[in-house]
C-alpha cells in the first residue's frame, strides 16, 4: 500500500523514528495527559434511540450551499481568500459562536511577506477543555491554474460549517459546559514553493506555537483533522495509538448507520487492498507519515485523529480537484457520521 502513495505523503523513517523518540522521551507529558483527563474520559455510546434522532438531523442543501460559498480560488493573499474568511466567521457569529480571528505575518516564497488569518469558532469561550474540528481554508497557489481545491480543503470547511448549522440546538448546552466544541480553519497549509517546513501549514506552526506559550494546549482534548475529504471511495487509518479508541467509535458509528442502512449509496467501486464496504478501516497506519497541520500540535503532545484518505484522492493538487471529483453521497455519509461522533464525544457523558 505504501508504494501506492502520492508524494505529499512522506513516509519518512527518520521523521517517523524522532517521533517515536519524542513519544519515549516525554513520559511525563503523558503523565500529565492522565491527569487532565482526556485519557480517562469514556463517554457513553448513544442510546438506540438518540442514534436515531441524531441521525435525522442533515440539511444537504445548506452543505451544497455552503461549498459553493467557499469552493473559490482563495490563495492567501487574495481577495478571494478574504472572501472566503469573512463568509466563515459571518456564518458562525450568525450562529452564535465566539469567533477569534488569529493574524499574524509571515515570509513564503514567491510571495513575499503575507498576512495570515486563522479563524478560531468556540461554543463556549470560556471552557476548561475542547474537542477541536479542524480544516485548513485556503488553496494551493497554482499559477495559470484555476484551482478550486474541492476536496483540499472546500469539503472539509463546508462539512464544519453545515455540523454547526445543523446541530445548532443539540450544541445549545455546549455555550456554557466545562467541555466544549472548538473549529479551527487553519490559514496557510498550503506550499508556495516547495513543501517544506518553513513553506507550509504556517498557521498551524504559528497557533500551536503560540497556544504552546499561553498554556493553552491541554485545554485540546483531542484535535481532529480533516482534509482531502468529498471524493469517491474514501479509506481512514488509525495513525496514532493514544486516539485509537476514538477511531473505533467512528468505526462503530460507520457500523451503527449501516446497520440500520442510513448511509446513501453505501458501495465502493472496490479498490483492493482495503475493505471495500468501509470507510474507517480497521488496521492501523503506524508507519507512515503525512506532512499536515496536525504535526505543530502533535509535536506538543496534543493527541490527534487525522480524517484523510489514504491513498489521497486521484486529483490531489490537479485543477481535476473542482466539483467534478465530488461524490456527494460519501460526502453526506462522511458528514453524518462526524457529526455524530462529535455529538457522542461531547453529549454521551451521562
Ligand atoms: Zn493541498
Amino acid at each position: 500500500m505504501l508504494q501506492r502513495l502520492p508524494a505529499k505523503m512522506w513516509t519518512l523513517c527518520l521523521q517517523a523514528a524522532l517521533m517515536a523518540t519524542l513519544a519515549r522521551g516525554s513520559v511525563s507529558l503523558r503523565d500529565n495527559l492522565v491527569g487532565r483527563s482526556q485519557t480517562s474520559y469514556n463517554p457513553s455510546e448513544l442510546s438506540e434511540s438518540k442514534f436515531l434522532e441524531y441521525s435525522n438531523l442533515s440539511d444537504k442543501l445548506h452543505l451544497r450551499e455552503a461549498l459553493g460559498n467557499i469552493m473559490i480560488p482563495r490563495v492567501v493573499g487574495s481577495a478571494n481568500h478574504s472572501i472566503v474568511r469573512q463568509y466563515l466567521v459571518q456564518s458562525l457569529r450568525d450562529l452564535k459562536w465566539d469567533v477569534e480571528v488569529d493574524s499574524f505575518h509571515d515570509h513564503a516564497p514567491i510571495m513575499g511577506k503575507l498576512h495570515f488569518h486563522n479563524i478560531i469558532a468556540r461554543l463556549n469561550p470560556k471552557a476548561e477543555r475542547f474537542l477541536v474540528l479542524a480544516c485548513h481554508y485556503d488553496s494551493k497557489y497554482m499559477p495559470g491554474v484555476e484551482f478550486l481545491g474541492a476536496t483540499d480543503s472546500a469539503v472539509p470547511c463546508a462539512m464544519l460549517l453545515n455540523l454547526a448549522y445543523v446541530l445548532q440546538d443539540q450544541l445549545d448546552s455546549l455555550k456554557e459546559s466545562k467541555l466544549s466544541l472548538m473549529l479551527l480553519f487553519f490559514d496557510g497549509e498550503e506550499a508556495f514553493e516547495e513543501w517544506g517546513p518553513k513553506d507550509s501549514i504556517y498557521g498551524a506552526r504559528h497557533l500551536a506555537k503560540r497556544w504552546h506559550h499561553e498554556g493553552k494546549l491541554d485545554s485540546i482534548d483531542m484535535l481532529v483533522l480533516l482534509d482531502l475529504l468529498g471524493a469517491p471511495d474514501p479509506a481512514f487509518y488509525s495513525f496514532f495509538e493514544n486516539t485509537e479508541s476514538w477511531y473505533m467509535r467512528l468505526q462503530s458509528v460507520e457500523t451503527r448507520l449501516a446497520k440500520f442502512e442510513l448511509l446513501e449509496r453505501y458501495a465502493s467501486s472496490g479498490i483492493a487492498q482495503r475493505d471495500p464496504t468501509r470507510y474507517f478501516q480497521s488496521q492501523a497506519m503506524r508507519s507512515s507519515f503525512i506532512e499536515d497541520d496536525h504535526i505543530p500540535f502533535l509535536r506538543r503532545n496534543v493527541p490527534v485523529l487525522h480524517l484523510i484518505p489514504v491513498p489521497f484522492p486521484s486529483v490531489w493538487h490537479t485543477p481535476d480537484d473542482n466539483e467534478s471529483v465530488i461524490d456527494y453521497a460519501a460526502t453526506d455519509n462522511l458528514a453524518l457520521i462526524i457529526r455524530l461522533f462529535t455529538l457522542e464525544y461531547l453529549l454521551g457523558a451521562k
